[in-house]
């Protein structure tokens, strides 16, 4: 039973989701798209709020399929076989009356290739019907630039395993900052905390931003610190975007085999090191390497040192149970 940044089976963090993806028959030809992920194993750990734009519109099922065309003012989404009938301000509207709702999720799982939620890659066709380009789906699209900071994914990329694993770093970290701002909103101190627990994951994924983060932080005082407090999480979920790379992992292994130091007897440090040597070289998962250093801090829990890195979001990001370092 977890319980992690004031999360646990009886308050999870609550995923927007299309609906068709609940195995709800909401699609165009009264049939869904199941996501035995998402509602046999993410059910576990969120509250998902399923949203069908194409229904709520008031399209009905069955109904006629839609597509993305492109024509001089933009990408407009249209009945396949009647492109008089255009649908792209409702979506856009629909968008819109759900923001303050979506303002209260930690993130969106979309339905991929979907003229209304696809994320990306959705074909647009041209007047002699061919797809030409892709582009978002018109009700996504508008989700997207309304909350550019909430994590987004389409169900299909939630089968990899790297995509995976930081989509749902990014939903915690989400749902947590959220939490932190509807407490108290930010003081310095607060922030600073923030910082100091995040520093070995953004390390992990971008030493840039991690350096950049620093700097913003630096200074606070005569600051506005809910301007600060903003900026800060926008450089944040813009440092975590991407997965972090192996490369990047190991050499943050490798600090936290430093900060054991000299604590591990020689063939400790000889097998700690062969285990992230061989996570490197895409042996073992990550999970390998971090079992036996959270197993040497766990015995010296006494330690300065060894509090400070325990108390890193980087050793604890999500749910162990996940299973997702296992597949990393
Ligand atoms: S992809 Fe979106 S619009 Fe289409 S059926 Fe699923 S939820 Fe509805």
């Amino acid at each position: 039973m977890y319980s992690l940044f004031g999360f646990s089976p009886e308050n999870k963090p609550t995923l927007a989701i299309s609906q068709c993806l609940m195995g709800d028959n909401v699609r165009f030809n009264g049939g869904h798209k199941q996501s035995r992920y998402c509602t046999d194993v993410l059910s576990e750990y969120f509250n998902f709020l399923p949203i069908c734009p194409e229904v709520e519109i008031g399209m009905g099922v069955p109904r006629e399929p839609i597509r993305l065309i492109g024509t001089d003012r933009g990408v407009e989404v249209v009945s396949s076989s009647d492109s008089s009938k255009v649908y792209t301000q409702s979506l856009r509207d629909l968008a819109d009356k759900k923001i303050p709702l979506l303002s209260s999720v930690a993130g969106y799982i979309f339905m991929q290739k979907s003229p209304s939620c696809g994320v990306e890659r959705v074909k647009v066709y041209n007047a002699k019907n061919h797809p030409q380009w892709t582009s978002a789906g018109i009700y996504s699209e508008r989700v997207m630039a309304r909350l550019p900071l909430l994590p987004v994914e389409e169900a299909g990329r939630l089968m990899d395993a790297p995509l995976r694993e930081n989509f749902v770093m990014r939903v915690y970290l989400y749902a947590h900052w959220q939490k932190l701002q509807q407490a108290s909103g930010f003081t310095a101190k607060g922030l600073l905390e923030f910082h100091q627990s995040i520093k070995l994951l953004v390390m992990a994924h971008n030493f840039e931003v991690y350096r950049a983060l620093g700097n913003w932080l630096s200074c606070l005082k005569g600051r506005d610190l809910s301007q600060v407090a903003h900026r800060y999480f926008e450089l944040l979920m813009h440092g975590l975007s991407k997965p972090a790379t192996r490369k990047h992992h190991a050499n943050v292994l490798a600090r936290l085999q430093g900060f054991l130091g000299k604590s591990l007897s020689v063939s400790e440090r000889v097998e700690l090191t062969e285990v992230i040597a061989q996570y490197r070289k895409g042996i073992m998962p990550l999970v390998a390497p971090l079992l036996l250093i959270r197993h040497h801090l766990r015995l010296r829990e006494d330690d300065k040192v060894a509090q400070y890195v325990l108390s890193q979001r980087y050793m604890n990001p999500y749910p162990l149970e996940l299973g997702l370092r296992n597949a990393i």
